[in-house]
């Protein structure tokens, strides 16, 4: 590669039996990959440096500049930008921020996320942006299985959802039909039925829940979801299609190849975590953005095997790259040889979890989303739960405070004391460690109309 950014040919098309859609870059050696890398950020920093006050002045602070980065340990030492400091930017250059770094005329599109604090992200995606976009996706949705004989039904909001328009951009560049249905309006779910029956596609995107609701509205009707004749679904915004038993339940619901993808919302659309149709979890296209996992709180990288969260970096974004975004999520990484042949590092497990969430106790690790999935399991309960974390003399103690449901309000202790052991076994099963529970009455936690905060950290109020 000589020039940035890279240039791509809108009329190629492997053939339908070949599986990769650059054999070559998708199956090179880590050294020539790194490589490939590390030219494709020199071209990505060195645009945003001279085009773009937000890295010019983060940079400057810190003597980084675009031609010294010679090796990987060079890039590492790049300062790690976060939400917050994309934040500061829209607050103190209103609407778009100071990180467009494309020419006001080759922007294409404005777009907007929706965040449920603060306010809102602007995106001005380029021309040039959509067309990388569009060919990056076609290449990650063709290792999903997706062929240009496919028709993709997408179930997701056209609107401020990201995901929905790169999905949308890649399976045209692969000349696939595409059926933007949306998903989000009343009575659009029933519709839905109608339109797959009527239409025949073999792909469908969205998410794992709305799938499962799709299936559920299906059944309703009188319809086996295996009748729609799916093929491949594929799935972005939620971590189910990586959960063992979410995964287990769609492949069974439609008996089709179940395909996770993603990334973070303020990379997107650029979904360059993708799932192949040989193993499960995700594949990181590390030649389209660059993914570092990294120690939560030293940021340093961590080796293969281990968990971290993962830092982004767009090697191929004109408009407004993002340079080492931390994004807050919890994944493990390996190197482990995939059936596919593809050389990319993987996330076998998908995306599970948010650092803010997390908590060590005994030196293992707690989300609270794991707790969840075992009180929501029990109908014993009413599903409202908080976690404490204290500690006594010198070992931390979990609390995991419950209630048992309204239909237990009249029976005894022998049977609440029943509730408390099963839940307790069943923590210590999913957890490693041992908790205790607090069972309480129906309605004493209290509720709250926004994000609930379930995790009591005790151990910091003391120190
Ligand atoms: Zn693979």
């Amino acid at each position: 590669m000589t020039t940035w950014p890279p240039q791509y040919d809108d009329t190629y098309l492997p053939a339908n039996d070949q599986e990769y859609w650059f054999p070559e870059q998708e199956t090179e050696t880590p050294e020539a990959r790194t490589e490939r890398v590390l030219e494709k950020i020199r071209g990505q920093m060195g645009w945003a440096y001279n085009r773009s006050p937000f890295y010019k002045r983060l940079w400057d602070a810190v003597g980084i500049s675009p031609a010294g980065i010679q090796t990987m340990d060079d890039f590492h030492r790049v300062p790690i930008i976060t939400k917050d400091d994309l934040r500061q930017d829209l607050i103190d250059n209103p609407p778009y921020g100071s990180n467009i770094c494309d020419d006001w005329s080759a922007i294409e599109r404005i777009h907007g996320s929706s965040g449920t604090t603060g306010i809102p992200t602007v995106l001005a995606i380029s021309r040039g942006d959509w067309q990388r976009i569009g060919n990056a996706h076609a290449r990650v949705m063709w290792a999903a299985g997706i062929r240009p004989t496919d028709m993709v039904f997408m179930a997701s909001p056209f609107s401020l959802y990201m995901g929905s328009w790169g999905a949308l951009v890649g399976a045209e560049r692969i000349r696939a039909r595409c059926f933007p249905f949306g998903a989000g309006s009343p009575g659009q779910t029933k519709m839905a039925v109608r339109w797959i029956q009527a239409t025949n596609p073999t792909v469908f995107y969205g998410t794992p829940s709305f799938a499962l609701y799709l299936a559920e509205t299906a059944r309703e009707q009188g319809v086996d979801p295996k009748s729609f004749g799916f093929r491949v679904l594929f799935f972005s915004g939620e971590p189910g299609a990586s959960i063992p038993a979410t995964r287990e339940k769609l492949h069974s619901t439609f008996g089709a190849s179940i395909i996770d993808m993603g990334s973070t919302g303020e990379m997107s659309p650029w979904m360059t975590n993708g799932g192949c149709s040989h193993s499960p979890g995700m594949h990181l296209w590390q030649d389209i953005v660059f993914t570092e996992l990294v120690d939560p709180i030293t940021k340093q990288v961590v080796p293969y095997g281990a968990e971290g969260v993962p830092i982004y970096t767009h090697l191929e974004r004109s408009s407004q790259p993002l340079i080492r975004f931390w994004s807050g999520d919890i994944s493990r990484w390996t190197d482990d040889p995939c059936p596919c042949g593809r050389t990319y590092p993987r996330l076998p497990m998908g995306i599970y979890g948010r650092v803010d969430d997390m908590v060590t106790v005994r030196g293992e690790n707690v989300y609270p989303s794991a707790v969840e999935n075992v009180i929501r399991g029990m109908p014993e309960l009413t599903g409202e739960f908080r976690l404490i974390v204290s500690r006594e003399r010198i070992m931390d103690e979990l609390t995991i405070l419950a209630e048992f449901a309204e239909e237990y309000v009249g029976a005894g202790d022998a049977s609440r004391n029943g509730i408390k052991a099963s839940l307790e076994g069943k923590l210590a099963a999913t957890l490693g460690i041992r908790a205790r529970v607090d069972l309480k009455g129906p309605g004493e936690l209290e509720r709250t109309q926004f994000k609930a905060k379930r995790v009591i950290d005790e151990r910091e109020l003391r120190s």
